[in-house]
């Protein structure tokens, strides 16, 4: 059987993860265990989740020249990656601060860095690559307009475009909905839905008002719940699978990155949200957003 060919363009950051009892309120300073450094970053961890899966997978991304970015290209290739990666000598490897409390409440901040410097330029290779791609998936940590050039070229090529529109900036300009109408697959979280006005009752309503903007699926992650998926002519609620989760920082791009490589298999939108739905369940039961990322046989035995 040929592996499907999935192309990730998103970003590749540095996680500096330390745990504390409580977190801190602005101006205080409270003292935390040994900081951890994970390789992170919703594009790298899309393409691993997709690659564990069995999908053969690249990644196009944009790291500084500094010790952060050497960690980081030396991690995405330990995993297997096809890695492209556009080394920026002005701007630093992308962070995220994580700051986590002994509930698994936690305090984000990410610096974009270098992957701010992803342009058009460093997709060469893409363009290249495409007429061999199955599936394009894109998210929102590098510039909207290399989103858009990434996914005006696969769609040149008929290749499927899965957006994880996350994060939403703080605006939703009209090239966002530009590139929302560029894809064919959208996948968001409930605060997401809610951010772009998805209306309706109920969570499967809500998926189906997302169609009015153009993709012909749109899907809404529930967390423990499950998600739900829209087509034009077809629902899809899958319900959440019951884990012991401890630590959901992943789940969401692990679903992004089993659903693309599901779904650009043959298109069967109810197996799709079942591997991915098991898939991210999976990636709650271990600390970490990569260490729970499962592989398909893992995926399988879940389903069985
Ligand atoms: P995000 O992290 O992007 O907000 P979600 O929290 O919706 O995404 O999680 C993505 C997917 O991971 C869910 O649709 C679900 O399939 C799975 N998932 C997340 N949290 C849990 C959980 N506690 N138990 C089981 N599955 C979960």
């Amino acid at each position: 059987m040929t592996r499907t060919r999935i192309a990730v363009v998103g970003s590749a950051n540095i996680d500096l993860v330390v745990a504390v009892d409580r977190l801190p309120e602005a101006g205080e300073t409270v003292l935390g265990a040994d900081v951890v450094y994970r390789s992170g970053g919703k594009g790298a961890n899309q393409a691993v989740a997709a690659l564990r899966y069995g999908a053969e997978t690249s990644l196009y991304a944009a790291i500084g020249r500094d010790t952060f970015g050497t960690q980081l290209a030396n991690a995405l290739a330990d995993e297997g990656l096809d890695v492209y990666l556009r080394r920026d000598d002005d701007r630093p490897s992308g962070v995220a601060l994580v700051v986590v409390d002994g509930a698994g409440a936690n305090t984000i901040t990410v610096s974009a860095g270098a992957n701010d410097t992803l342009s058009s330029d460093g997709l060469a290779d893409l363009g290249a690559a495409l007429p061999e791609t199955d599936a394009l998936l894109l998210q929102l940590e590098i510039p909207l307009e290399t989103a858009l050039d990434a996914a005006r070229r696969a769609v040149a090529h008929g290749v499927t475009v899965t957006l994880n529109a996350s994060p939403l900036p703080s605006e939703i300009t009209e090239a966002l909905w530009e590139l929302v109408a560029l894809t064919d697959v959208l996948i968001v979280n409930e605060t997401e839905a809610r951010t772009l006005r998805a209306g309706g009752w109920d969570w499967a309503q809500r998926a189906r008002s997302l169609l009015d903007r153009g993709p012909d699926v749109a899907v809404i992650t529930l967390g423990a719940e499950g998600a739900v998926a829209a087509k034009r002519d077809q629902v899809v609620t899958q319900r959440g699978i019951p884990v012991d989760a401890v630590d959901t920082t992943g789940a969401g791009d692990t679903f992004c990155g089993v659903f693309a490589a599901e779904f650009s298999r043959g298109g069967d939108l109810r197996r799709a949200m079942a591997h991915a739905c098991a898939a991210g369940a999976i990636a709650t039961t271990r600390v970490g957003a990569r260490e729970g990322m499962p592989s398909r046989t893992a995926v399988a035995a879940v389903l069985t």
